[in-house]
């Protein structure tokens, strides 16, 4: 853990030890913090806040970019250990490294526009200014599928509006967190302005949340999570992003490019070995076009070479854990059961490691759990529709609403589906691209606050109306 810009072993000397999911090996331990190293952390990111809060944006900007670099410069290393502990294949490790110092250097850049106003006032002789000012010091909770650009997304905005940040990282990818920070560490940041801690994930949420000198929370993981997270934080009135897990449906029209659709939606399905809060999942294609898309998709899915990430020629890595691993067989084995055609995957592979075939259900019923719990795992479930009305209908069932995907040539369609399908994000001919200057957040069951945009600045201010009459 870092506390007070110090890596250091936990008080109680307590450790984990870490996995590597493409053979179950052993690959480190990492420290694990107990009440003592919290509160050492609170108090540095309440005198890092008192530093960070008046350093000037200009100083903060170059801080950050400085971090960027060093993260950039590093990309190689950071990328085999990231796929060491998280098992994704090496290019996806340096792709989401460059993605994470794009989004730190999106946000020391937006440092600089953090812009109050001056609003007109009613009398001659008086003053009335609107001030944006950091929220305080925050505590961020990431999860363990981006365990690099998922920190970043927090880090970055929360150090460009000048908070300070405990940052629990999750524990089952360590080193790849450790790597980010260390570079802010390199970079210059003052002490205390950045901790990362790790631990029992609800003893250090309870201790922080409700800990009066935290003032921001922000979680990315699990809705059921989420809304535990969030209840508390709303017990200590405390403000919260959540950026929960999604259950992203998918509709391709008749007039849609469909090989196109295909092969995007099976590229971007499998990425990260489908454990993606935007992945698309549930797959509907108009039934005219429907032969034609599997043919494609199961096609380009066959080749998926699933295999340890650090081997050259790997396109798709083991699932990061064997919860996931047990959860597709649950899946699968349900949708089957109820009279879904498994149409390629479906088991494990190997007797080591994680590994899960890329796994296609076709036609599975709507009570299928494949239909209704977040996947976050290589199995996509594909079905046909008959007209648009019935598509919309099956999109907005269910409580999540993160991302939402749709593949059609007519503006009209297009239109639409714009205005009608409840999600954060609606992408359209295209796999998802979250840049940094798009905001990215979820409505119902997926959470509330953006990440990416100037929103994600806007999460980590307070507006102050300062009213100033000279007489
Ligand atoms: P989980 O709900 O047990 O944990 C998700 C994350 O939350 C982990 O990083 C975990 O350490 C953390 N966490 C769990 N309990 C916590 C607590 N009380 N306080 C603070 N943090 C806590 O699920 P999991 O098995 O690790 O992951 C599977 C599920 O998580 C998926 O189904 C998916 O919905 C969700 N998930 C979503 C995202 C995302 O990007 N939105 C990322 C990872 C996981």
């Amino acid at each position: 853990m870092l506390i007070d810009n110090v890596w250091r072993a936990g008080r109680g000397n307590a450790t984990r030890v870490i996995h590597n999911p493409a053979n179950d090996e052993v690959i480190g331990t990492v420290a694990l913090a107990n009440a003592t190293d919290l509160d050492s952390a609170v108090a540095c990111a309440v005198s890092g806040f008192e530093v960070w809060r008046r350093t000037p944006a200009i100083e903060r900007t170059r801080i950050m970019l400085g971090a960027a670099d060093l993260l950039t410069q590093r990309a190689d290393a950071i990328a085999n250990v990231l796929t060491l502990e998280q098992g994704k294949p090496l290019a996806e490790s340096r792709a989401e490294i460059a993605v994470s110092a794009d989004i730190i250097r999106w946000a020391a850049n937006e440092a600089q526009r953090i812009y109050g106003r001056i609003v007109p006032p009613r009398a001659a002789g008086v003053q009335q200014m609107v001030h944006k000012e950091p929220v305080g010091p925050v505590a961020a909770f990431t999860p363990w599928n981006f365990p690099i650009a998922q920190v970043a997304r927090k880090v970055a905005p929360a150090l460009a509006s000048g908070c300070s940040l405990i940052l629990k990282a999750a524990e089952e990818t360590p080193a790849s967190a450790a790597e980010l920070v260390r570079a802010f560490v390199d970079a210059g940041l003052p002490a205390g302005v950045l901790s990362l801690v790790f631990g029992e994930p609800s003893e250090i949420s309870q201790h922080l949340i409700s800990h009066r000198a935290i003032r921001k929370i922000t979680f990315t993981g699990s809705t059921p999570v989420g809304k535990q997270l969030a209840a508390l934080a709303g017990t200590h009135m405390k403000r919260v992003t959540m950026e929960l897990g999604g259950h992203a449906p998918v509709i391709v029209a008749a007039d849609a490019d469909v090989s196109k659709a295909a092969r995007t939606l099976a590229d971007a399905k499998f990425r990260n070995a489908g454990q993606i809060c935007l992945s698309p999942t549930r797959m509907m294609v108009e039934q005219t076009v429907f032969d034609e898309f599997m043919e494609t998709f199961v096609a380009r899915i066959r080749e998926i070479r699933v295999g340890d990430g650090r081997l050259e020629g790997s396109t798709m890595g083991p699932l990061a854990n064997e919860r996931r691993l047990k959860a597709m067989e649950r899946l699968t084995d349900d949708a089957v059961s109820r009279g879904a055609v498994l149409t390629t995957g479906g088991t494990r592979i190997g007797a080591s490691g994680n590994f899960f075939a890329p796994t296609v259900l076709t036609e599975p019923p709507k009570d299928s759990l494949v239909l209704n719990t977040e996947p976050f795992g290589p199995v996509a479930a594909v079905w046909r529709f008959a007209d648009l009305d019935e598509a919309i209908a099956e999109a907005n069932r269910l409580d999540y609403g993160l991302s939402a995907y749709a593949f059609t040539r007519t503006i009209r369609t297009a239109n639409r589906l714009a205005h009608e399908v409840q999600a954060g994000t609606l992408w359209i001919n295209q796999a998802a691209a979250a840049w940094p200057e798009l905001p990215f957040g979820g409505v119902k069951d997926s959470g509330y606050g953006y990440e990416g945009g100037p929103e994600s600045l806007e999460a980590y201010l307070q507006t102050k109306t300062v009213a100033i009459s000279d007489v």
